[in-house]
């Protein structure tokens, strides 16, 4: 059942086996495994739960309504980072680009030798990948979708003797509309409202909208369940609400979980609460091109090339519609016109950090909490390798210029130009980058007093509390990561699911 708690009166008190807190892809396969095992679930999700056919293509209500602030959050530190988070049901999946990887065995050996993770296996995770790739239908991109922008770029990158592949995806009836990241007008893309929320809702679950928890109900030391408000439709508190339970699972995304802790000032005694950020910086490469591309048809993140991933360096498709743009070209005034004259004739690459660089999350005074991050020397130097690699695709994929993010050095117009990136040392400050894979602020491993939860995801301060999102990743995981935070959530929902009913 999915409500809205506009329909549910002030002061409403229930009891469950498990509430979760959050609808994104930690909370969203957990609520689904735990009704399925037939315990009492409610799900509370601070966002609403929208029609998206309304929106009609409009990508800037789109914007405003389902993003966290508008879209407006922000790291503070060298180069901020604009860092979209989604506010809806489905959390930020409602609004990601679709790309479906498992975490790599290499990544997940480094996290087993430095915090332990007992009791944990690659293997253990198999299933759940499996499970989670069903549930949300994940296949390759196909060739009559992927659009003139993926495929230019792979014809380039070919001929530099590297390999582009189509990207998983779940999008399995995809149209190649265009707009996945404005959430997906044909409800083609499997995100969590389209897929696991259902199921979960299907085998019972109590899925209650615009609510926000806010207090963490403790007994005996022991999570006991969770307070806190309704909303209504300007997201001012309008009633309050408790809900009773065996077990809290936190599952608010590597933002919001750590502001959540850090609020009720609990589950810190490692003092590691926020601490860790990393957010796979990304940035962009543009192409112009003499011919007409409309890169805006098909899918936008349709294929990749993994050729630099041992070094920390992933491309991957990306292109928006001019609004959105023309806000991200290297010109002003008429410049600016006269480059977006040339729209439908640009071509553009997305470039991904495994960052070593890490920042923090802090609750400060206000409602909201703080991000701190700056790029370090080593991601820097990943970026400007990344860069040129993207640049020197498009100039074999035909390209008259190249518009580079990084600020002094906006513009190639020949491959040899490109020689100016050795010649010149760049500063973090100069790299214009967004992120979009805030992870690892309540990191997992064996030692309370280095981590937040074990590696079944229950905190080591607090018994019967699980964190089951982005946030338990202890290292930057190299790829998309929604795939891999659904097989942790299923992992830890297996232990909840065991630990109830032997209690
Ligand atoms: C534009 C964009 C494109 C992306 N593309 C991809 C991609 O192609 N592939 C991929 O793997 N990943 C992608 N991602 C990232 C991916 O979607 C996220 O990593 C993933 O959704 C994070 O899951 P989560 O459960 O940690 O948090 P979220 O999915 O963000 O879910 C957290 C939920 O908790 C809710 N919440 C927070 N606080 C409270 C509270 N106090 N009470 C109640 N509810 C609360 C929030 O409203 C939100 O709905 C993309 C992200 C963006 C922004
Ligand atoms: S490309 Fe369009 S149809 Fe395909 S998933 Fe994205 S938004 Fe949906």
């Amino acid at each position: 059942m999915i409500i809205d708690s506009n329909t549910l009166n002030d002061n409403f008190h229930e009891t469950a086996d498990a509430v979760i807190v959050g609808s994104g892809a930690g909370g969203a396969p957990m609520a689904y495994q735990l009704a399925a095992a037939g315990l009492k679930v409610i799900l509370v999700e601070d966002g609403k739960i929208f029609d998206i056919s309304s929106f009609k293509r409009n990508s800037w209500k789109v914007m405003r309504d389902i993003y966290r602030d508008a879209g407006t959050v922000l790291t503070i530190g060298t180069p901020s980072i604009p860092m979209p988070i989604g506010n809806a049901l489905g959390g930020t999946t409602i609004i990601n680009s679709g790309t479906c990887f498992r975490m790599s065995e290499k990544v997940f050996g480094d996290w087993k030798k430095q915090f332990g993770l007992t009791g944990l296996d690659y293997t253990d995770l198999i299933p759940h990948f499996e499970t989670v790739e069903k549930m949300i239908s994940v296949t390759d991109a196909k060739p009559e979708t992927v659009g003139s922008n993926n495929i230019l770029f792979a014809e380039g990158a070919k001929k530099l003797g590297l390999h582009p592949k189509p990207l998983p995806r779940n999008a399995p009836d995809c149209k190649g509309a265009g707009i996945c990241a404005f959430a997906c007008p044909n409800g083609a893309k499997k995100s969590m409202e389209q897929s696991f929320i259902p199921a979960a809702s299907e085998k019972g679950a109590k899925i209650i909208t615009s609510t926000r928890a806010e207090k963490l109900i403790i007994k005996n030391g022991q999570a006991a369940g969770i307070t806190g408000s309704f909303l209504d439709d300007n997201k001012k508190r309008r009633g309050k609400f408790q809900i009773d339970a065996k077990v809290v699972i936190l599952s608010c995304g590597a933002i919001y979980s750590p502001y959540f802790l850090l609020k009720n000032k609990i589950a810190n005694s490692s003092k590691q609460v926020g601490k860790n950020l990393h957010i796979h910086p990304a940035s962009k490469v543009v192409g112009v091109f003499n011919e007409t591309i409309n890169a805006w048809s098909g899918i936008p993140q349709g294929y990749y090339v993994d050729d630099y991933a041992e070094e920390g360096i992933m491309f991957e498709g990306f292109f928006l519609p001019p609004s959105f743009l023309s806000f991200a070209l290297p010109a002003y005034g008429m410049d600016l016109k006269n480059l977006m004259a040339d729209y439908s004739k640009m071509a553009g690459f997305g470039i991904m950090v495994t960052d070593s660089s890490h920042g923090k999350v802090i609750a400060g005074l206000d409602k909201s909490p703080m991000i701190f991050y700056s790029l370090n020397k080593a991601d820097t130097l990943k970026f400007k390798k990344g860069i040129e690699i993207a640049a020197r695709v498009y100039f074999a994929a035909g390209a008259k210029k190249v518009l580079l993010p990084i600020n002094g050095l906006d513009e190639i117009n020949h491959p040899d130009e490109l020689k100016i990136l050795h010649e010149t040392e760049i500063k973090p400050s100069q790299l214009e980058l967004s992120a979009f894979h805030p992870m690892g602020t309540c990191r997992m491993g064996d030692n309370p007093k280095t981590s937040v939860v074990n590696s079944f995801l229950e905190t080591h301060d607090i018994k019967n509390l699980v964190v089951a999102d982005a946030s338990v990743f202890p290292s930057s995981l190299g790829v998309n990561p929604q795939v891999t935070i659904m097989a942790f959530s299923l992992w830890a929902g297996e232990n909840i699911i065991n630990k109830l009913r032997e209690a």
